[in-house]
């Protein structure tokens, strides 16, 4: 039941100075980061990433979010806890902020529509990338991760919550 989930604060919550209060979501639930480091990746890198968003979402959607992924650096982290992928899913939000419920990280720091930003031409920026399931955690993990910068240590919330 402890999973391990990929999450990404893409470049606008890295720019708009929001990663600290993302973070701390995910530490205030208990969850545990085991790894994490900041990388500018560029447009091959994000296509393995994504390599399924254009058949879910089209090629105009893909070659949007490629521009947005890669406009700058993005913190990576691996997330650790009981049923990780689902519960980060949650505190994440849904895709469109307009409609994602406040209390989320999506709901509450930004706002965007689809209408609004597919008339631009332009990806949803809705700050974080989380793993939609376990399989594609694990592959996103081994794309972003090499085994040792992965790390195994207890919190206190072990102690009280485990
Ligand atoms: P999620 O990130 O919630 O798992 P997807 O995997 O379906 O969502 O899409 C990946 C990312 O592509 C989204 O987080 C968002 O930034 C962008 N995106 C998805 N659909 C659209 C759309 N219709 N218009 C603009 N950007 C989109
Ligand atoms: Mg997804």
């Amino acid at each position: 039941m402890i999973e391990r989930t990929l999450v990404l604060l893409k470049p606008d919550a890295v720019s708009r100075g929001l990663m600290g209060r993302i973070i701390q979501r995910f530490e205030d639930a208990g969850l545990k980061i085991v790894g994490a480091k900041m990388v500018w990746i560029d447009k091959e890198f994000a296509k393995k990433h994504y390599f399924d968003v254009a058949e879910r979402r089209g090629e105009k959607v893909l070659a949007a979010l490629l521009n947005m992924i890669t406009e700058g650096p993005v913190l990576a982290m691996v997330i650790e806890g009981v049923f990780a992928v689902e519960v980060v899913r949650k505190i994440v939000g849904g895709t469109e902020p307009k409609t994602a419920v406040p209390g989320t990280i999506r709901g509450d720091f930004a706002h965007h529509s689809y209408a609004y930003t597919d008339s631009k031409g332009i990806a949803i920026k809705n700050l974080v990338h989380a793993s939609g399931k376990k399989e594609e955690a694990d592959y996103e993990i081994k794309l972003w991760f090499k085994d040792n910068e992965l790390h195994s240590y207890k919190t206190v919330h072990e102690i009280h919550t485990y």
